[in-house]
C-alpha cells in the first residue's frame, strides 16, 4: 500500500518537508488567467476512504511526520465536517502532528463562519496559503481572479481572527507596465488593511507559467500585455516593501524560485536593510540575480 498521488503535485516551497495528502484533485475555481497548475485536472473531491488509505500509507512509511499539507489547489473548499474527519484521522495516525496547512481561495474562507474556521484551527489546521496576487480591482478582473480586494482582505481578516497563520502571495509584474504603479499602490493598501502573517512575492513569467496554447487575458481583449523586466519587477518589490506599514509584523520573503532576487526579513523592522539590498542588486545589473535557467514555478 502506497500513497496514490494524482500528478502533477504542487505545494508551497515551505512545505518541502511535509507529508502531502491529496484531499481534493485540481482547483474548484481553476479560472485565474496566469495559472496553469491544474488546467489538466477536473476538480473532484476524493472519497474519504481513499484519503484515509493514503494517511495510513503515509503514517506507516513516515510515522514521525509532524507537518501535513492538504493538496491540491484548495482543500479548504471541502465542507467543514469533511475536514474535521480528515484532521481527526490525521491526529489518530500521526502522534507527532503539529501543523496542517492548505491552499485556500478567498471564497473558501469567506464561505465558512469564523466559528467553523476556529474549529479547524483547534484540530491543528493552522496555516493557509492564499493568493492576493494584486490589490487592484481592475487587475483582479483582468486575471479573472474571482475575488475583489475587499473579499481578499475579508478572508485574511477572518482567517486571522480564527487563529490561522495566513501566508499570502503577491505577483510582481501582474499589471504589466500599464498598471505597475497602481498594482503596487493598491496592494500596499490591501496588505496594510489586512496584514497576513507571511507575505511573499512571485515574479510573473507568462511564457514559463503558461500551459501550451495559453493566451494572456489582456491579449484576448486586444490590448498587448507589456511584461516587466527584472529591474522593473525589483522596482515593484521595492515599492511594496517601502509601502507596507502593518499594524503587526509581517514575515516577508521572495524565496519562490520565480523571483530574480531571493530576500527575506520582518516588516517593518528590516525594511531599510531589504530596500538597500534591492537597490544594490539593481545597481549590480544581472550579477546578483538568479540566472533565468534556474528560475521556475
Ligand atoms: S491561482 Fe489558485 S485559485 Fe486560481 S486557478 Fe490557480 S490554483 Fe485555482
Amino acid at each position: 500500500m502506497t500513497i496514490r498521488y494524482d500528478l502533477p503535485l504542487w505545494r508551497p516551497p515551505s512545505e518541502g518537508s511535509s507529508l502531502i495528502i491529496q484531499s481534493t484533485i485540481g482547483c474548484s475555481y481553476n479560472h485565474c488567467s496566469f495559472c496553469s497548475m491544474y488546467t489538466n485536472k477536473v476538480f473532484r473531491i476524493r472519497p474519504l476512504e481513499h484519503i484515509f488509505s493514503d494517511i495510513d500509507a503515509g503514517a506507516r512509511d513516515w510515522p514521525q511526520a509532524h507537518r501535513v499539507f492538504l493538496a491540491d489547489g484548495d482543500a479548504m473548499s471541502l465542507q467543514t465536517e469533511s475536514l474535521h474527519r480528515i484532521l481527526d484521522y490525521l491526529h489518530a495516525r500521526l502522534p507527532r502532528l503539529a501543523r496542517v496547512s492548505s491552499y485556500a481561495t478567498p471564497d473558501n474562507i469567506n464561505r465558512k463562519s469564523v466559528k467553523a474556521l476556529a474549529s479547524l484551527k483547534a484540530r491543528k489546521l493552522s496555516l493557509i496559503y492564499l493568493g492576493i496576487e494584486s490589490g487592484h480591482i481592475e487587475i483582479l478582473k483582468r486575471i479573472a481572479k474571482g475575488a475583489s480586494p475587499r473579499g481578499i482582505a475579508r478572508a485574511i481578516q477572518r482567517a486571522s481572527e480564527a487563529g490561522f497563520q495566513v501566508s499570502c502571495m503577491v505577483i510582481l509584474g501582474l499589471g504589466g507596465r500599464e498598471y505597475s504603479e497602481r498594482h503596487i499602490a493598491a496592494t500596499v493598501e490591501l496588505v496594510n488593511a489586512a496584514p497576513p502573517t507571511y507575505l511573499s512575492t512571485l515574479q510573473l513569467d507568462l511564457h514559463r507559467a503558461a500551459a501550451p496554447g495559453f493566451v494572456p487575458r489582456w491579449e484576448r481583449h486586444g490590448r498587448p500585455f507589456q511584461s516587466l523586466n527584472d529591474d522593473e519587477c525589483l522596482g515593484e518589490m521595492a515599492r511594496l516593501v517601502a509601502g507596507v506599514a502593518p499594524a503587526r509584523p509581517i514575515i516577508f520573503r521572495s524565496n519562490h524560485a520565480s523571483n530574480a532576487l531571493s530576500l527575506g526579513g520582518i516588516l517593518p523592522r528590516d525594511k531599510e536593510a531589504i530596500l538597500r539590498t534591492i537597490a544594490q542588486a539593481r545597481n549590480a545589473a544581472d550579477s546578483w540575480l538568479r540566472p533565468r535557467s534556474l528560475r521556475g514555478y
